[in-house]
C-alpha cells in the first residue's frame, strides 16, 4: 500500500487550510521579496510547499541542505523538482575541511556514540551550511506542523526568531491525512522511501521506518530519548507574530 492509498483522506476544512497557506505564502513573499527562501527538507511537507509556491508563481527561493548522508531517493528528488517546477533548487553542502576533520576524529558512526556527537554532526552538516542559506536572508519558509511532535504542538505560522529573521510555517494546522489528500490530488511527487513506512526523513544513517501505532517521528534518532529528538534547525528561541514567546 502506498503513502498516498494509507494515508490521503479529505477531511472536514481540508480546501479552507490550503487558502489559509497559500495566503501565509503569499503575505511570505510580497513581505520580503527577494530575501526569502523555502528550505526544504524534500520531505513529504516540503513538497507540499513547493508544489504550493511553484503552482503561484510565488517568489520564493527553494533550498534544500545535502548533509552528504542523505539517502538516494532523497537525492533524486532535486532533479524531479527542477524538471516538474521549472525552479532551481539551491543546494548547501557542509564544508569539506570540517566534516573530515570530524570523520578522522569520531568515525563514521559518531552519531551514535553519544547525543553531544550527534548534535556535532548535525551542526557541521545541517547547521553551519542553513547559516549560508538565510544568510543575507529575512525569511524562511518550513514544513513544521503542530502534529509533528510534542515540542512542535505550539508552532505558529510566522515567528520572529532571536536573529529579527522571520520563520513562516504555513502548513501548521495541517494533520498528516491534509499532507497526503494534497499530495494525491494535484499529484506532487515525492519521496519513495515515504511508501516504506518513513514518515519523517532524515539522514541515512539517522532514520528508520516506523511500525504501525509508532509515535511520528519515531525512526528519528531513534536510540535517543524523546526529549534531545531535534537536530537545532527549529531549536531558536522563538518569539511569535505578536512577539509572544512560543
Ligand atoms: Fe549527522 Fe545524523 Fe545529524 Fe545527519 S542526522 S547530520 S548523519 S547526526
Amino acid at each position: 500500500m502506498s503513502a498516498v492509498e494509507l494515508n490521503a483522506r479529505a477531511t472536514a476544512g481540508f480546501e479552507q487550510r490550503v487558502e489559509s497557506a497559500i495566503a501565509v505564502l503569499r503575505e511570505a513573499a510580497s513581505t520580503h521579496a527577494g530575501r526569502i527562501v523555502q528550505a526544504t527538507s524534500l520531505g513529504a511537507e516540503d513538497m507540499v510547499l513547493t508544489d504550493l509556491i511553484a503552482r503561484h508563481d510565488l517568489p520564493i527561493a527553494i533550498a534544500t541542505l545535502d548533509t552528504g548522508k542523505l539517502h538516494a531517493e532523497t537525492l533524486a528528488l532535486i532533479p524531479r523538482i527542477e524538471a516538474r517546477y521549472r525552479r532551481a533548487v539551491e543546494v548547501f553542502r557542509p564544508a569539506d575541511t570540517a566534516v573530515i576533520h570530524f570523520v578522522r576524529q569520531h568515525g563514521e558512526r559518531a552519531m551514535f556514540e553519544s547525543i553531544d556527537l550527534r548534535k556535532a554532526c548535525c551542526g557541521i552538516r545541517k547547521l553551519e551550511p542553513l547559516g549560508r542559506m538565510l544568510d543575507g536572508r529575512s525569511a524562511w519558509v518550513t514544513g513544521l506542523r503542530r502534529e509533528q511532535s510534542e515540542h512542535r504542538a505550539v508552532v505558529p505560522f510566522s515567528e520572529s526568531e532571536a536573529s529579527g529573521r522571520i520563520k513562516f510555517n504555513p502548513l501548521a494546522d495541517w494533520s498528516w491525512a491534509d499532507v497526503w489528500q494534497y499530495i494525491a490530488t494535484r499529484e506532487v511527487p515525492y519521496n519513495p522511501l515515504h511508501d516504506r513506512f518513513f514518515p519523517s526523513i532524515g539522514c541515512e544513517p539517522c532514520t528508520r521506518a516506523i511500525a504501525l501505532g509508532e509515535d511520528f517521528r519515531a525512526g528519528r534518532w531513534w536510540w535517543e530519548q524523546e526529549g534531545a529528538k531535534e537536530c537545532g534547525l527549529h531549536m531558536q528561541p522563538l518569539k511569535n507574530k505578536q512577539g509572544v514567546a512560543a
